[in-house]
């Protein structure tokens, strides 16, 4: 297995670090769970000089559900999405579809923004399937966000999701 190259690391511990580690890094790439960034890294189809780890992000880690809205942070891993009793209540769809993602030690490692804008070479850089069915299925919301960090494998991600 190749060795992962040299990269700097930002713990962020709240939006404004991240916003602000994005403005320093215009080249960096948020890490997620890293199950397919840190493994592109690693194979050298994108080099980030900065990784910025949202994981201990207060907002970017909640959930809020019930039986007017949900709202999933981008740092919550797929595990606790498919798991939240909220969500198994009263969207059991999504947690059910959260459930169905890889396996285990994927869905405990990845979190819902990485799963919406992992690089996917399967489908030649399109947006991930994952949650909603098909990308012709999915809400303008969803258009809007997957605009702001899908990308072809050479490209930065622009923006932070949240
Ligand atoms: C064996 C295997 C099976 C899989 N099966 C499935 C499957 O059945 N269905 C499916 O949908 N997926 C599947 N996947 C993909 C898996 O869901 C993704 O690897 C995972 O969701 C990525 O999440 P992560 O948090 O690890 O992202 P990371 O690897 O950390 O990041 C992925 C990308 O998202 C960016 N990113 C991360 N967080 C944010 C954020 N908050 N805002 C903006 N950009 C962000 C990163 O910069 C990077 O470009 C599979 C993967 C593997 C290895």
């Amino acid at each position: 297995m190749d060795a992962l190259p040299e990269f700097a690391l930002v713990r962020a511990r709240s939006l404004d670090d991240v916003i602000r580690a994005r403005a320093n890094h215009p080249a960096s790439s948020l890490l997620g769970g890293g199950t397919d960034l840190v493994v592109n890294i690693r194979r050298g189809i994108v080099a980030p000089p900065v990784l910025i780890d949202v994981n201990h992000v207060a907002e970017l880690r909640a959930i809020r559900a019930d039986a007017r809205s949900l709202a999933i942070g981008a740092a919550v891993k797929l595990a606790e999405l498919a798991a939240h009793p909220d969500v198994t209540r009263h969207y059991p769809v999504v947690a059910q579809a959260a459930g169905f993602i890889a396996g285990p030690t994927h869905r405990n490692m990845g979190t819902v923004g990485g799963n919406l804008c992992f690089i996917t070479r399967a489908n030649g850089g399109a947006p991930p399937t994952t949650i909603a069915s098909r990308p012709r299925a999915r809400s303008a919301t969803w258009r809007r966000r997957a605009a702001a960090c899908a990308s072809p494998p050479s490209a930065a991600i622009s923006r932070p999701l949240c």
